[in-house]
C-alpha cells in the first residue's frame, strides 16, 4: 500500500511514510473486509459512511503538513484511520463525528491499534470546536457545499485548511492558509468525498 499507492504517487515524505506503515489499517474496518484493508480504494464503515482511500488520506495529511505538537482539528472521525495516522505523526488530534456509533468504534479502533491520546466528540463538525481553538491544522474529510466558514475563524495565523468543495458527488481538494486579512486558496486534486452534513454543510 504505502509503495505502490502512496510512494509510487509522488508522496514522499519520510515521516509520512512511516507514520503509514505504523497504523494498522486493518484495525480501522470490519473484520469481513479486512482482506481489503490495504486495497486502493475507499471501503464501507457502518452508517452509510467510508473509509477514504489510502491515497487520498495521505494526500490530505501531506497538504496540511501538521508539525509534531501542532493542534489538529479533523471533522469526520469515521472509522479513525486518519485520526490515528495524525496522532502517529506527533500532532495534538482533535477530531468531530455525527454518528454516535461511528465516534464509540472509532475509540475503539484507535485501542486496538494501540493509538493513545485522542480527543473526540460527537457533534455537528461544520461548527468547529471552539474550545480547543485556534487549531494550526483542520481536516475536512467530507464533502463540503462550499468553504464552511465557522472552521475558517477557528484557524491559527497562518493555520491551514484542507477540505473537499463542490457538489454532493465531484468535489475538489482545497487547501485554505489563513493571511492576515483572509485566506490563500490553492486547489488540488479532483476527488469523491461523502457529504459533509449540517449548519455549514449540505442538508441531511
Ligand atoms: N476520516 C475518516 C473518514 C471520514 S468519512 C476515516 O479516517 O475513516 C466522512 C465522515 O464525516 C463520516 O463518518 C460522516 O458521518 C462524517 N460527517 C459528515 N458530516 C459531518 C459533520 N457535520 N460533523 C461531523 N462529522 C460529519
Amino acid at each position: 500500500m504505502v509503495r505502490e499507492q502512496i510512494l509510487g504517487r509522488g508522496i514522499d515524505e519520510p515521516r509520512l511514510l512511516e507514520a503509514f506503515l505504523s497504523v494498522p489499517r486493518h484495525a480501522f474496518v470490519d473484520e469481513a473486509l479486512s482482506s481489503r484493508a490495504y486495497g486502493d480504494t475507499a471501503l464501507p464503515i457502518g452508517a452509510g459512511q467510508t473509509l477514504s482511500q489510502p491515497y487520498i488520506v495521505a494526500r490530505m495529511v501531506q497538504l496540511g503538513a501538521p508539525q509534531p505538537g501542532q493542534r489538529v482539528l479533523e471533522i469526520g472521525t469515521g472509522s479513525g484511520y486518519q485520526a490515528a495516522i495524525l496522532a502517529r505523526l506527533g500532532a495534538e488530534v482533535f477530531t468531530v463525528e455525527r454518528h454516535a456509533s461511528l465516534g464509540r468504534r472509532a475509540g475503539e479502533n484507535w485501542a486496538r491499534a494501540m493509538v493513545p491520546g485522542i480527543t473526540q466528540k460527537i457533534a455537528d463538525g461544520t461548527l468547529g470546536w471552539a474550545r480547543h481553538a485556534p487549531f494550526d491544522v483542520i481536516l475536512v474529510s467530507a464533502a463540503a457545499p462550499a468553504v464552511p466558514m465557522p472552521l475558517l475563524r477557528q484557524l491559527s495565523a497562518a493555520g491551514r485548511m484542507i477540505v473537499p468543495v463542490g457538489s454532493a458527488v465531484r468535489q475538489v481538494l482545497k487547501r485554505l492558509t489563513r493571511t492576515t486579512d483572509g485566506a490563500q486558496v490553492e486547489d488540488f486534486d479532483s476527488c469523491s468525498f461523502v457529504r459533509l452534513i449540517g449548519r455549514a454543510g449540505f442538508d441531511a
